[in-house]
């Protein structure tokens, strides 16, 4: 079903129905292994890609206010960096939120960047008109670092605590691996006490034909994840907390072992 009948984009842009997706950084502090920006082997920045960011003045001049208006929702995304690395992201955000009319703001972060103090003045900011979404991969620092290298899960959980506490919309997201996927249960407890209102979960979809992803580590040491085992149609899992319970998780996770 088409949810909306439009016959070219600058009808759908007109009719204020254009979500935007931007990547405002190629900076990121982490070095997830399968990331596009890493490089497998030592888990530094690929060499091909430059380190940019947009500036705020770079910003005001590709979305002029009349142009920002135009757009139902934002999605700072970090396909290549994570956007919280940008310099100018708290005067980047302002400027939309202030410039538009209840136009709501997505971000994904690992969220081991900038402390508590800054999380709780970007909450005050934005309240309920930005969802932010965090990484949590594990229950403690060694599965959560096993796949998010360089972050520090404390960190995470202390600034979700802080933008949660200031008025801002947290949700989690969640990358499965064989070495959290037990745990699933337990992750969505941690990050539910931690201010998040929802989690995803989403199984890795970078092991292409193999099952394992081998990895040199920066002191040049080899090592391997492995894929989960949780069964192919059930990539996904998106519900509200109240469709989460210690069962739901132990069934996800048996069915997992028998498949
Ligand atoms: S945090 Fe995001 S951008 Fe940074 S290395 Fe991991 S997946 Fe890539």
């Amino acid at each position: 079903m088409i949810p909306y009948e439009f016959s070219n984009y600058k009808e759908l842009y007109d009719r204020k129905l254009v979500k935007l997706w931007l990547d405002i950084s190629t900076y990121c502090n982490a070095g997830c292994p399968q990331c596009h920006r890493t490089n497998a082997n030592g888990l530094g920045k690929i060499e091909w890609l430059p380190l940019v960011q947009w500036s705020f003045e770079q910003f005001k001049s590709a979305f002029p206010i009349r142009v920002l208006q135009k757009f139902k929702e934002i999605h700072i995304c970090g396909t290549w960096g994570d956007p919280i690395m940008n310099k100018d992201i708290f005067e980047i955000v302002s400027y939309i939120l202030q410039n538009t009319n209840g136009m709501h703001i997505l971000i994904n972060t690992n969220g081991s960047i900038r402390d508590e103090e800054w999380w709780w003045k970007f909450g005050v900011l934005v309240r309920n008109r930005t969802t932010v979404y965090w990484a949590v991969e594990g229950i403690n620092p060694k599965q959560h670092e096993k796949y998010r290298k360089f972050t520090d899960l404390q960190k995470i959980l202390n600034n979700m605590d802080s933008f949660s506490a200031a008025g801002g919309i947290s949700e989690v997201f969640t990358v499965i691996f064989e070495h959290n996927e037990k745990d699933m249960y337990n992750i969505a407890e941690l990050s539910k006490k931690h201010g998040a209102r929802q989690i995803m979960f989403i199984r890795s979809n970078r092991f292409y034909d193999n099952n394992s992803f081998k990895y040199v580590d920066t002191d040049g040491t080899v090592d391997y994840f492995y894929k989960s085992k949780l069964p192919i149609n059930k990539d996904f899992y998106y519900k509200s907390w109240d469709l989460y319970n210690e069962e739901s998780m132990r069934i996800i996770y048996e069915e997992s072992n028998q498949a």
